[in-house]
């Protein structure tokens, strides 16, 4: 959801995000309007202008935080207004200055839902990740993950088709950066393995890629 009441502007962002994140938008150029179709379409992130029409993009913020933890990247036209903005302690999860590239744009939107976000919710084939309950469920069955196996689920399954690497893969088992040998990420990707071919009756769900990594398919 793009949230900016300069045309140019959002037109500008939405045809990035669309041709280069492959992702759907949705413009609105008020404020006010905003918490509403949150309620009735609740999108994946919210890009948030700091200055709107109706309803400032702070109090929108505040006002989407009260009932929702979708991720938020806030875009202000001062760079100064950023540490004003971190004290306030919003909970956005980034912030954007003006002039910005659109592609800086993109590349920060995907880093942010990378990170998972607040909502994390993905449902591939079958399989719906709550990253929020920590729950894991195949066919509406939970699945009994340790929190290696859960993060590495969720970064495979949430990019459905993604070649990672052993060392991408490491970056998402461990939020610390702590240093593990590839034979420990093999070993984890053995253990959900199983336990997805157990729920799922073998359908192998998450794929060696020779030399390269790993992948999930549905
Ligand atoms: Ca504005």
């Amino acid at each position: 959801m793009i949230v900016e009441d300069e045309p140019k502007i959002s037109a500008l962002l939405s045809d990035y995000l669309q041709a280069r994140g492959g992702y759907a938008t949705e413009i609105l150029d008020r404020g006010d309007t905003v918490l509403d179709h949150i309620r009735s379409k609740p999108p994946d992130l919210v890009l948030l202008d700091l200055m709107l029409p109706g309803l400032d993009g702070i109090e929108v913020c505040k006002l989407i935080r009260r009932e929702s933890q979708v991720p938020i990247i806030m875009v202000t036209a001062r760079v100064e207004e950023i540490d004003r903005l971190l004290g306030l302690e919003l909970g956005a999860d980034d912030y954007i200055c003006k002039p910005f590239s659109p592609s800086e744009v993109v590349a920060r939107v995907k880093a942010v839902l990378r990170r998972g976000g607040g909502a994390g919710e993905v449902t591939v084939s079958g399989l719906e990740i709550d990253e929020s309950k920590h729950i894991a469920r195949y066919g509406g069955r939970a699945l009994t993950l340790t929190p290696v196996e859960f993060s590495l689920l969720k970064a495979l399954a949430g990019q459905e088709g993604r070649v990672f690497s052993r060392d991408q893969l490491m970056n998402e088992m461990y939020s610390d950066y702590r240093v593990v040998s590839d034979r420990a990420v093999d070993t984890h990707i053995k253990n959900l393995r199983r336990k997805l071919d157990e729920a799922s009756d073998g359908r192998e769900m998450i794929e060696s890629v020779y030399g390269l990594g790993y992948r999930f398919r549905s």
